[in-house]
């Protein structure tokens, strides 16, 4: 279950911008995950609940973007997103593929006051 791991690390973040911004509440967190992560949205959104406990987080709203894994292939340069198929280039078939996105894990706006 890494989404505790990820979750902790995300809360040193968002304290700090909140500290930095002078917050005494936050009202919504918005993140941005890369499919690659494989961050289950329930356990995610369940870490998240047990992190914002006793933090001026507690009452925030959760939300969560999920950025497709996108490929660049080496042979050709072609980009495409992935989908649930395995990774090949679609123009040229090779498997020489470079992931130019996917792995994001951000938190992307905090909303407070
Ligand atoms: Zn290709």
């Amino acid at each position: 279950m890494h989404e505790v791991a990820i979750v902790e690390d995300m809360f040193r973040i968002i304290m700090e911008v909140a500290k930095k911004e002078q917050l005494s509440r936050i009202d919504k967190v918005h993140f941005r995950i890369g499919k690659m992560m494989q961050v289950v949205p329930d356990l995610f959104r369940f870490a998240f609940d047990s992190a914002k406990e006793d933090t001026i987080a507690k009452d925030a709203e959760l939300e969560i973007e999920y950025v497709p894994v996108k490929m660049q292939c080496r042979g050709c340069g072609h980009e495409f997103l992935v989908g649930d198929q395995s990774f090949y280039c679609p123009k040229c078939e090779s498997s020489d593929l470079d992931m130019i996105q996917g792995k994001e894990l951000l938190v992307q706006s905090i909303e407070g006051e």
